[in-house]
């Protein structure tokens, strides 16, 4: 374990203010996160409830709660909980001012940018790690810069910029080293020896890998260690090696499943079902396939998912099963559809040019920016002052989110459709006569039915979209990227599954309906409130045409 910890220990035992003292546990659990994850967890947790309460209940100290969570998310997002890890980071940054850099910011876009490359939104995972990568240039933060710059070449690896990678990396190696960053070096080596290795170019892929696998055994680094023997193994299995690549991941997997880490589980799943297919054991690889195909579904991470399919499909077709075949390489095909559709890269060459503009830009202005981080200190002291509402974002009947927060993340969402001219659509929906079913069953009941509505939403959107209950048995979802005829999918499946499937309470089995309105951007200079109000108008048309129905703002 590193020096620092043990003098973070110090500053702990020896902080005077609650302030220093919340301050030290954060840093403490951040630096603790890949060490001792149930000890982090509880530092990151006593932070955010000093922040919060007692000398803070009235004006909470958000950037101490800021911090908190997003150890939270980080340790979070590796063990696979990756909706849960993004909606911490958009917590984190709903209490910091997302404007000023600092490092809260710059970590919570990291994250956020990690988590959709996960995710296989591809677009997204640039976005944010742009963003975060000009913050921490420009406040002179050069940890952040290079951890962002790691992520950022992976993205670009991806995507097939393999050079723009390569560099990236060459740069965060650079600064990893400048800082002192033993930890970062492993890491980014260990990426690095990825995307080289996908190159085949074995040779310099192992030698960095090597380099890692050193570096993360001296810094008893175990989260890490489970990352570089799998790419180690699959650079063995590539060389020609297959008997140690085995013996390798195996480890690694038991390393993954003993420290709950579901997201290097179902790579390592992935890779392990690769090389016993190549040893012509298609049993056991299908078993190593399908359950990387669970993981991953329960986890959403959809490149694996693509991945899981389309080995099955190899396995099928060297089983001589054509059904099953032909039914993996159509989910196969539905994922590359999505992760690999012309909007997407688009969308990608779009923001690599509105990145050079914004880079010259900012080289220019860093000078200026120095100085105001002079001021950043003072500030974040002051906006500790709202941070008491920020903190409620989340309704506790559905755990949705509530209407304040929604606007908190659908601002966002919604500036960024206007500038890049992307589909977005609004639904607004409302449950048909609910006050009688609180008269004949009673509140108590009406609140179930106001929970299976959540659960309706939730099993008829998808990730990006943003879903609020907005008041009573009112619910608004902001669906980015998302055109008239998929917003219509997506209402029509929620009024279906509401329709379908009963309320079902100790006492009594009965259905509810739902009236839906659906609004979508038409580039005629709406603003988020104009969207809503069409939305509104539209769900108030389905009310009238007799309820139980979907309804857009269009058809009038
Ligand atoms: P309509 O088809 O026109 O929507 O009829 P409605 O009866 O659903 O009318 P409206 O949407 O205006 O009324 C909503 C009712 O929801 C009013 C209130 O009794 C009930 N309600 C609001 N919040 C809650 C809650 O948290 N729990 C329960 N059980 N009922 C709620
Ligand atoms: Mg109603």
């Amino acid at each position: 374990m590193p020096d620092s910890i043990v003098e973070l220990e110090e500053r702990l035992a020896q902080a005077q203010t609650l302030i220093e003292q919340i301050d030290a546990l954060n840093d403490l659990a951040w630096s603790l996160r890949n060490y001792q994850t149930e000890r982090a967890l509880e530092l990151a947790q006593r932070a955010c409830e000093w922040s919060t309460n007692g000398e803070y209940s009235a004006q909470p100290y958000s950037l101490g709660a800021a911090m908190s969570l997003i150890t939270r998310a980080y340790i979070d997002h590796r063990q696979g909980k990756l909706d849960l890890a993004l909606d911490e980071c958009f917590r984190a940054l709903a209490l910091v001012d997302a404007e000023k850099p600092g490092r809260v910011v710059i970590e919570s876009l990291r994250l956020i940018s990690w988590i959709y490359y996960y995710l296989g939104d591809h677009p997204n995972a640039l976005d944010y790690s742009l963003k975060a990568v000009a913050l921490a240039r420009a406040g002179g933060y050069r940890l952040q810069q290079a951890s962002v710059l790691d992520a950022l070449a992976m993205i670009h690896a991806a995507s097939g910029d393999v050079d723009q990678a390569l560099n990236e990396h060459e740069e965060a190696l650079q600064l990893a080293r400048e800082v002192n960053d033993e930890v970062l070096e492993a890491i980014v080596m260990n990426n690095n020896a990825y995307v080289l290795l996908e190159q085949k170019e074995y040779a310099r892929a192992l030698e960095r890998g090597m380099k890692s696998w050193e570096l993360v055994r001296r810094l008893n680094l175990n989260k890490q260690r489970s990352d570089v023997a799998d790419t180690l193994a699959q650079i063995l299995q590539q060389m020609g090696e297959p008997a140690r690549a085995e013996q390798l991941m195996l480890e690694t997997l038991a390393i993954d499943r003993e420290t709950q880490q579901d997201l290097g589980q179902a790579y390592t799943l992935l890779n392990l079902g690769g090389l016993r297919f190549s040893q012509r054991d298609f049993a056991r690889a299908e078993v190593d396939f399908l359950q990387a195909l669970e993981v991953a579904a329960r986890i959403g991470a959809r490149p694996i998912q693509m991945d899981s399919y389309h080995s099955l499909a190899r396995v099928a077709e060297q089983k001589g099963d054509w059904q099953r075949a032909f039914t993996y390489h159509k989910a196969f095909h539905e994922f590359y559809k999505e992760l690999h559709n012309e909007r997407t890269s688009q969308r990608m060459s779009i923001l690599k040019v509105a990145h050079q503009v914004e880079t010259a830009k900012r080289d220019a202005e860093i000078y200026h920016l120095r100085n105001e981080e002079l001021l950043r200190e003072i500030e974040e002291r002051k906006r500790v002052e709202q941070a008491l509402q920020e903190l409620a974002i989340t309704d506790p009947l559905t755990g949705l989110h509530n209407r304040r927060h929604f606007f908190n993340l659908a601002e966002a969402l919604f500036n960024q459709a206007v500038r890049y001219q992307r589909p977005l659509s609004i639904i607004i929906l409302d449950i048909d006569r609910f006050k009688q079913v609180n008269d004949t069953y009673g509140h108590l009941v009406g609140d179930q039915a106001i929970r299976h509505l959540a659960d309706a939403i939730r099993h008829s959107i998808r990730l990006a979209d943003v879903t609020a209950r907005f008041g009573g048995d009112e619910f608004v979802i902001l669906l980015p990227e998302s055109d008239l005829p998929h917003a219509l999918g997506a209402a029509e499946r929620m009024r279906d599954y509401v329709a379908t499937y009963p309320i079902c309470v100790a006492e009594a089995s009965f259905h509810v309906t739902l009236s839906i309105g659906v609004a979508t951007m038409q580039y005629s200079g709406e603003t988020m409130d104009l969207l809503l109000e069409q939305a509104d108008r539209a769900l108030y048309a389905a009310k009238n045409n007799g309820r139980n129905q979907v309804q857009t703002y269009r058809a009038f």
